[in-house]
């Protein structure tokens, strides 16, 4: 299983992931004529390699070339349903058989993978992260979450690859220039997670999940409220006093905001 972020953050979200014959997009929230030229550079023929977009949320970082996409390959679209009603005004015309519904924490089977989503909490209709297995490695997603959730824990345990979102610095946040309602927004539960919070998460997941085994990436950095050196400090930091040494008992990378990142060749 091959695992590339094409974009990570509020600006735009697309994950590329392919095992077997069998590829995928996690979102589609940049343009559709950047999500391919991506895929092009990765030899991915979309025509050929790709099957399906799955949605985690209707936001428009998550969805804006998810209609062009869609149309313009054939790809099947996975969204729950209060996801879809969410999207339908912004992905234009899907045709019936393209469209894919799937219940919240249910599993199905695209090509080679099997998914299964999780409720995550965040200001959408019903934000949900995925967890991806080849049959050899899990996969986990997830980004635009305010809080974690034990119920998120419980699947994230599973993944020895992790895509997490550190979205902000909380002081970066609080001093900087956002209007009040945005701040509040941002911190509350059904915001995003900050690096602290982050590096928490991934503590406990180097405790009590498999993420030894494979590796953290973190992402949906915010272009106002962080910086990459400083997300990536937050969490190494923690490990480090809690006595885990980064890099040799867990890998902790980045996915960049704004251009391609390889994250991981998992199993
Ligand atoms: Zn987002
Ligand atoms: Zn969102």
């Amino acid at each position: 299983m091959e695992i590339s972020a094409i974009a990570s953050g509020s600006s735009g979200n697309c994950i590329y992931v392919s095992s077997g014959g069998t590829g995928i997009l996690i979102d589609a929230g940049i343009t559709g004529k950047r999500i391919v030229s991506n895929l092009q550079e990765l030899a991915c023929t979309p025509e050929r390699d790709l099957q399906a977009i799955l949605v985690t949320h209707e936001h428009h970082d998550h969805v804006s070339g998810v209609g062009v996409l869609a149309r313009k390959f054939g790809l099947d679209v996975w969204a729950n349903t209060p996801t879809w009603e969410g999207m339908k005004p912004y992905v234009g015309r899907i045709p019936e058989k393209q469209q894919k519904v799937f219940a919240s924490s249910n599993s199905f089977v695209i090509g080679d993978l099997q998914v299964t989503a999780f409720r995550t909490s965040h200001d959408s209709r019903e934000p949900v992260g995925f967890l991806i297995d080849n049959g050899q490695k899990k996969l986990a997603v997830a980004t635009d979450t305010g809080v974690m959730t034990s119920q998120m824990l419980t699947e994230l345990k599973e993944a020895e690859y992790l895509i997490l979102e550190a979205n902000h610095d909380l002081a970066m946040l609080q001093g900087g220039r956002y209007p009040w309602p945005l701040k509040k927004r941002i911190m509350s539960d059904q915001g995003h997670l900050s690096n602290a919070a982050s590096a928490a998460v991934v503590e406990f997941l180097v405790r009590h999940g498999k993420v030894c085994q494979g590796g953290v990436a973190l992402g949906h950095l915010s272009q106002e409220n962080n910086r990459p050196e400083l997300a990536l400090d937050t969490v190494c930091s923690r490990l480090t006093q809690a006595g885990i040494i980064p890099g040799r008992d867990v890998k902790v990378g980045l996915a960049r905001r704004d251009r391609r990142t390889a994250l991981f060749q998992a199993g």
